[in-house]
């Protein structure tokens, strides 16, 4: 009983955390594609520099 109890529990918040996901993913996506290229740009360049990957 418990233990059904605890695992509809989890897979809700699985489902919940899917579409907390997607909804961020959509978002994102959204976002980047109003955004215009050269402020995409300079926030993408300063994240690459800030995370360390190489640049130039
Ligand atoms: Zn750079």
């Amino acid at each position: 009983m418990t233990t059904q109890v605890q695992t509809a529990s989890a897979s809700r918040a699985g489902i919940l955390s899917a579409l907390f996901a997607i909804a961020l993913g959509l978002g994102i996506i959204t976002l980047t594609g109003h955004v215009q290229a050269a402020a995409l740009h300079d926030a993408a360049h300063d994240v690459r520099h800030a995370t360390g990957f190489p640049c130039h």
